[in-house]
């Protein structure tokens, strides 16, 4: 019992989600001693939904694994390949199976922003009931906590992250990057292949309009309509944030410069191409910059909201990168500091 409880103080200890997943499968790896514990999700839309691991732990391993957070997602199988966690999922239900040698129990996790998944315990012996009890607690006092988590990090009309976490995960984000920079990347060492960050400002054009012709609820309905084209437009490791009333912020990994004006362009068109009840068409301003070694959020936000100032005196509805048009002789950037040295 004392153990459980430890398990249950070490799992609400961490604020970071990041590491939750990492921290469950240690905790039931520590409590069960199984062959291996993992949680895997499923990410990606529509048909093409996929198992990503998020944490995977064998017997004796002391540090969990899990898939690369970045790159295509392709690589990853398909949700129907492994059966057994798919009726879980869909059952939302303890699913248990058995082979020769080993039994698998699978526990439903149900996470409103971060994708419904399953825990996957894999024991020599079959876990006894009051085990499953156990572990099926846990998971309740998990879910709470990230509830609880979400309603302190999360917009409530959105469910987007609020700005509060933004410089955290910004500077997170860099430090990591001063560890090991690169970090992730499969052999590629070419410099405009490594991975680097963008900041992208995404502010509707004339939402004051949509307001004063529709009410407010209609404005808001707006709202959380976009912000779940932002979920399918970006990828599951993009960071996405309701800065304020129309205006958001999104922290995504690119490969090359072109990619990243790709990714917004095409949010761009998407939102321009959907049809909003009641409003018909809404468009999009989006300013994007990419992030510096040293940069702090500050200076990154405003870059990109220079290049969103340029978009909106220059007929709305477009994308543009900050450095492009400082390039092109549109805009001009301040004196050089240090912090403007590219890291990535
Ligand atoms: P621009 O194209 O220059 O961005 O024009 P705009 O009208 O979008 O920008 P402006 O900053 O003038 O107005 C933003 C409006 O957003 C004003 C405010 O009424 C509305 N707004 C802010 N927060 C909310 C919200 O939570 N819900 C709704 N419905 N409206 C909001
Ligand atoms: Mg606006
Ligand atoms: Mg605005």
């Amino acid at each position: 019992m004392s153990e459980v409880v430890e398990q249950l103080a070490e799992l609400t200890g961490y604020k970071d989600r990041d590491v939750m997943d990492v921290t469950l499968v240690m905790a039931l790896r520590d409590l069960l001693n199984p062959l291996c514990v993992s949680i895997y999700r499923a990410i990606g839309s529509g048909e093409d939904q996929r198992w990503m691991s998020r944490a995977h732990m064998g017997q004796g391993e002391t540090v969990p694994t899990a898939d690369s957070l970045v790159g295509d997602i392709s690589h990853l199988p398909p949700l129907a390949q492994y059966p057994a966690r798919l009726a879980c999922l869909q059952r939302r239900e303890l699913r248990e199976s058995a082979s020769a040698s080993e039994f698998t129990c699978h526990f439903p996790l149900i996470s409103e922003h971060d994708g419904d998944g399953v825990l996957e315990v894999v024991t020599r012996t079959r876990i006894t009931p009051a085990e499953q009890r156990t572990v099926s607690a846990i998971l309740r006092v998990f879910h709470n906590f990230q509830g609880l988590l979400d309603y302190s990090e999360r917009d409530s009309l959105t469910g987007l992250l609020n700005r509060k976490t933004f410089d955290a995960s910004f500077l997170k984000l860099l430090r990591q990057e001063e560890v090991s920079p690169g970090a992730n990347l499969a052999g590629d060492r070419r410099h405009d292949s490594l991975p680097s960050y963008w900041l992208g400002v995404i502010d509707i054009d004339h939402f004051k309009r949509v307001n004063d012709n529709f009410g407010h609820l209609i404005g808001d309905e707006v709202l959380l309509l976009l912000s779940r084209l932002m979920r399918t437009s970006f990828r599951y490791h993009d960071r996405l944030y309701r800065f304020g009333g129309e205006e958001f912020v999104a922290l995504i990994r690119c490969d090359a410069t072109e990619n990243a004006l790709l990714v917004f362009e095409r949010l761009r068109q998407q939102c321009e191409a959907f049809a909003f009840p009641q409003v018909g068409q809404v468009t999009l301003s989006i300013g994007c910059t990419r992030i510096r070694a040293l940069d702090t959020p500050a200076a990154a936000f405003d870059r990109a909201d220079k290049a969103v100032y340029h978009a909106k005196h220059n007929g709305r509805n477009q994308v543009h990168g900050f450095e492009q048009l400082v390039e092109a002789g549109h805009l001009v950037e301040e004196q050089q500091k240090d912090s403007d040295v590219e890291l990535f």
